[in-house]
């Protein structure tokens, strides 16, 4: 607990008022655990940035620095891995501008920044790589999180369900990173109540494909059968649909910061343009641990993340409490 205090005179005559202001964490604290700089942002931007506006701590924790993408800005090219191999670095500022973007102030990179280095995808050889967070040592590794988990006392965790939602290796490893911290967290009393992992509803893909057929960006081309896809979930089985529209803004200038990573004609930015908030702004959860709460529509989706959870259940961190003056 960071003591920001100072010493105040008041008057001469006086004795000295010693004033101390203690960083207290908001009621509600949300911990996301992501693979890759950019993945925050595409798959729950929203949700954090509705999440900050609320007054809630949002924390941020990216496994990887993401080494292995593409760049598709032309006069950064050269800093590709297979080139200059400067990608990573890069994209740690262009994290902390989505960051900015989405109003989320605490943001951290798992064992810190350069300690687990992206995977590349399935089957690469960049998946031996020593550093690559594929190969990592998941107790090492879930050691990080829990730590992080003892110091924020986050009571919801949103990660990926046990495919990493669609196959990267960084994905699945960061659901198994993530999975095994709670577990370690609950022996030590200090895991989260819920954990959520991201989902797509098979009626928003179907009503996507339907919706987006006319348009000329139409992600759904090539493909005939949603059951192709890498994801998708029955409704019944989706527990949580967080309403971000009014942060849809918040999340396109976030993507936007992910400059090397999403190209500024990506179909993304033109759907979200032709199809208002709703795209970019409504985003989904299955509850993987923890009690369901109160929810509403046919299979009772819960509209907010700490549904059903007491007001406060973290540590007691009144003034009096974390100064240890009681
Ligand atoms: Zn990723």
């Amino acid at each position: 607990m960071a003591d920001l205090g100072g010493r105040v005179d008041v008057g001469r005559e006086e004795p000295p008022v010693r004033v101390t202001v203690v960083t207290m964490l908001p009621d509600r604290r949300l911990l996301l655990v992501h693979a890759h700089p950019d993945d925050e942002s595409i798959g729950t931007g929203s949700t954090m940035a509705h999440y900050a506006a609320q007054g809630a701590h949002v924390t941020l924790v990216t496994c990887t620095l993401g080494e292995e993408g593409e760049v598709h800005v032309p006069a950064l090219s050269q800093l590709v891995a297979a080139e200059a191999d400067q990608l990573g670095g890069y994209r740690i500022a262009e994290l902390a501008a989505a960051c900015a973007a989405l109003g989320v102030g605490d943001h951290r990179f798992l064992g810190g920044a350069g300690r687990y280095r992206d995977s590349g995808m399935m089957g690469l050889a960049t998946n031996e790589h020593p550093r690559a967070f594929w190969q990592a040592d998941l107790d090492e590794a879930a050691g990080h999180l829990v730590e992080i988990m003892r110091e924020v006392r986050p009571q919801v965790l949103v990660t990926y369900d046990p495919n990493g939602f669609y196959g990267h290796p960084d994905h699945i490893q960061a659901h198994r990173v993530a999975m095994r911290a709670v577990e370690v967290a609950a022996a030590e009393g200090c895991a989260p109540l819920k954990v959520y992992w991201t989902a797509m509803p098979l009626s928003v893909l179907e009503a996507g494909m339907t919706q987006f057929a006319e348009s000329s960006d139409n992600p759904f081309g090539g493909i005939e059968d949603i059951a192709d896809l890498p994801f998708g979930t029955p409704d019944a089985d989706i527990a949580a649909q967080i309403d971000g529209t009014d942060q849809h803004l918040a999340k396109e200038a976030a993507m936007r910061a992910h400059a090397t990573q999403i190209p500024a004609n990506s179909w993304l930015y033109a759907i979200a343009g032709n199809f208002g908030g709703e795209f970019m702004g409504v985003e989904y959860f299955t509850l993987a641990v923890g009690e369901k709460g109160p929810g509403a529509g046919p299979y009772g989706w819960e509209d907010d993340l700490f549904a059903g959870l007491p007001e406060e259940t973290g540590p007691d961190r009144s003034p009096v409490a974390a100064a240890g003056l009681r």
